[in-house]
């Protein structure tokens, strides 16, 4: 069994976001605390004991108190039931959330090299020693079995693929440390329970859906997917940024090549929208938007849900 926590939904920034005005956040602000979303990340676990995370959000502290599946076991002074972690990317709102787990409890960190690269040439990550936070590189289309605390089998598989994305915005036009092309910038995961099976998909990034990528989810019983914003240039015509979903590296939800049409007929059991900016109306109960996408098989997330496979 595969048990999963939807430990925040909402694309960098949250819902609200500090410094933002826009309908969705005053409105989170205010009338409808509901919406409020933290920055998306989600837990994942076979035995309800041992826990990993994908990415670490700028929230997470906030996410772990929310969350008691990952409180310290009762009676213990120091623990955590966090194993590991795992990067799909560089991004801010993947990756910061580390900073909030240096208090020496140990876990391993696991990302492709180029994530990996990123962090050591940060100083600031050098926070978290080597002897407590090992850091082990994720190589693309080979899975490997995380381990458990005490250096046996997780029992749980992950599978690491390249998809159509963007490094880093912070590195955009400057030298990435490890050089070269993108490739291995933002990875999509497949996480499986070795013994049932039973297994999904992690894509909280991804520019477009390619028929490759279509071919590997198809049949998925569930595929968490990107849901930054519902149409491309929804930041530009709101006048919150000049940036379009594309831009920014993220498929839109609505439109001819968005994701809910090119996922539609791929057979997935169930489809969850990760990633969502505060700018996507979709965030609003009842919108328009709303119904389409859960007319059309979606689910917008809140924060604390939990899905067992
Ligand atoms: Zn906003």
């Amino acid at each position: 069994m595969l048990r999963i926590v939807v430990l925040g939904a909402a694309a960098g920034g949250g819902v609200p976001q500090w410094n933002c005005g826009c309908p969705v956040c005053r409105t989170a602000r205010s009338e409808q605390p509901n919406i409020a979303r933290t920055q998306a990340s989600i837990a994942v676990s076979r035995d309800g004991a041992h826990w990993y995370l994908v990415n670490a959000s700028p929230d997470l502290r906030q996410q772990l108190i929310a969350t008691p599946q990952l409180h310290p076991k009762s009676g213990q002074l120091r623990h955590s039931p966090i194993a590991g972690v795992i990067l799909t990317n560089g991004e801010i709102d993947a990756i910061t959330g580390l900073l909030s787990m240096r208090e020496g409890s140990p876990y391993t960190l696991y990302a492709h090299a180029r994530v990996l690269d990123i962090l050591k040439a940060n100083s600031i990550f050098n926070v978290l020693s080597d002897k407590n936070v090992k850091r082990l590189p994720i190589e693309i289309e080979r899975a490997f079995e995380p381990t458990l605390p005490d250096g046996s089998p997780s029992g749980i598989e992950v599978q690491a693929f390249p998809v159509p994305g963007k490094g880093a915005w912070y590195l955009e036009g400057k030298a990435h440390p490890t050089g070269g092309d993108a490739a291995g910038d933002t990875l999509g995961l497949r996480i499986a329970d070795k013994a049932s099976g039973k297994y999904f998909f992690f894509l909280a990034a991804c520019a477009r859906v390619t028929d490759d990528l279509k071919t590997r989810i198809k049949g998925a019983p569930l595929v968490f997917f990107d849901g930054t914003v519902w149409r491309d240039d929804e930041l530009v015509v709101a006048g919150l940024g000049q940036k379009t979903g594309q831009g920014m590296g993220h498929i839109a939800m609505s439109g001819k090549d968005g994701a809910i049409e090119s996922l539609a007929g791929l057979d997935i059991a169930r489809k969850v929208f990760l990633h969502i900016n505060n700018s996507n109306p979709v965030l609003f109960d009842g919108s328009d938007e709303r119904r389409h996408a859960e007319h059309a098989g979606w689910q917008v997330p809140s924060d604390g849900t939990e899905i067992t496979l």
